[in-house]
């Protein structure tokens, strides 16, 4: 089967649409306009759908001919930034940007939607499109998946894309196996006694104890864990005293622990734990911790994602790299739980776009030559999905 480069009249739509919702930034379960564009569209291409998640939106291709269901993932929400990227279809919306590109992702789904819904005479199986809010917190996948976006029709294989500053377009990334880091947020309260910065002898102070915790803290990761295993321990706030001669009687730190490998990351706060209390009682403080979790991690199915690399590789025209899995957290863990994934890299990097700067960055731009590449891919995806081509258990 040919893989299916997306017509001229889909390009310029995917385009209008990407600078469309890049104009009208909205934050997570805030997606009121970009729901509604999203259902205007699907309305115009005579595609069923349904909300979900508040601000989310499922819809369904029904192909003709008999085959397996493929869900194809785009997340739709922005970041709290003002932006400073140049781009002539900058944010309307002051302190709120599209600078981790799901603008893209979300037009770039509604441009597989067209090209899907266009050819459903020949498409085996069905297309499950899954327009989820609040990416970047407090995250939309879990709430969808709990209202049934992957059950009716079942999905059995599932993709997202996210543009990626690390690859060029015509490039894209399949890696089996780990590619994204849980992210759990920690709390530490280091309780002492204060007193006199003269008199340090009558007090108990939180400082150093909190110091020596930030710097024991990182053994986890140094001395704990596998060389050949993926950790961050990251103190990321630190607050505490009041003012230059006064012993502090109390220090609050929060920070970020993160793993790729479920086990690791399930021992991580038995070990900050055990690090945090022992230290204290060394500096007769007392310290507590508190973890909320987050996003688990992104585990690519290895025979998906491989069976996907190697059909992209023989069959698109695309560089299709392996590049190296990343710290950053990903909330289509959830699908990927639930039913085979897999999280396809795509390249946007050029100098002559700008679109040099990393995901969250206030100049962050995309290379638009990039966005047919994405449609081409969620459509090869969901087509060799649907007819056995791509296969899997
Ligand atoms: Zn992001
Ligand atoms: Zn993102």
């Amino acid at each position: 089967m040919t893989v299916i480069v997306p017509p001229a009249d889909v390009r310029s739509r995917v385009v209008e649409l990407r600078r469309e919702i890049h104009r009208h930034p909205e934050l997570g379960f805030e997606e009121t306009r970009t729901q509604a564009l999203v259902e205007r569209e699907l309305d115009e291409l005579g595609i069923e759908h349904r909300r979900v998640a508040k601000t989310g939106v499922v819809g369904v291709v029904r192909g003709a001919k008999p085959g397996r269901v493929a869900g194809l993932r785009a997340d739709m929400d922005a970041l709290p930034i003002t932006e400073k990227s140049g781009e002539p279809f900058s944010s309307e919306v002051p302190g709120k940007m599209h600078a981790c590109g799901h603008d893209a992702h979300t037009a770039m789904l509604l441009g597989a939607a067209r090209v899907l819904q266009g050819m459903r005479d020949e498409l085996h199986g069905s297309v499950v499109l899954l327009f989820q809010p609040a990416e970047e917190g407090p995250g939309g996948a879990e709430p969808m998946i709990a209202q049934g976006a992957l059950d009716d029709p079942k999905v059995e294989a599932v993709a997202m894309l996210h543009v990626d500053p690390r690859l060029a377009p015509g490039q894209i990334g399949v890696t089996p196996g780990p590619v994204n880091a849980s992210a759990d947020e920690f709390f530490v309260t280091v309780e002492g006694r204060g007193g006199h910065g003269a008199y340090p002898h009558t007090a108990a102070d939180a400082i150093p104890a909190a110091a020596a915790i930030v710097t024991a803290l990182q053994n986890i990761a140094s001395r704990e864990t596998d060389p050949l295993k993926s950790v961050v321990v990251t103190i990321g706030t630190i607050n505490g005293g009041y003012r230059n001669n006064v012993i502090a009687d109390e220090v609050k730190m929060t920070g970020t622990l993160r793993a790729h490998d479920p086990e690791i990351r399930n021992g991580l706060e038995a070990r900050a734990r055990r690090i945090i209390e022992g230290v204290a009682a060394a500096y007769n403080v007392k310290a507590t911790l508190q973890v909320n979790y987050g996003y688990p991690p992104v585990v690519n199915n290895v025979q998906l994602a491989q069976n996907f690399r190697d059909y992209m590789k023989e069959h698109s025209g695309l560089r299709v790299e392996s590049p190296p899995p990343t710290m950053g957290a990903e909330d289509f863990a959830y699908f990927a739980q639930r039913v085979p994934g897999v999280h396809v890299r795509l390249g946007i990097r050029s100098d002559k776009a700008g679109s040099i700067y990393p995901g969250h960055s206030a100049q962050f731009r995309i290379d638009e030559e990039a966005l047919p590449v994405g449609v081409q891919t969620l459509v090869a995806f969901a087509r060799a999905v649907g007819n056995g081509e791509v296969a899997f258990e």
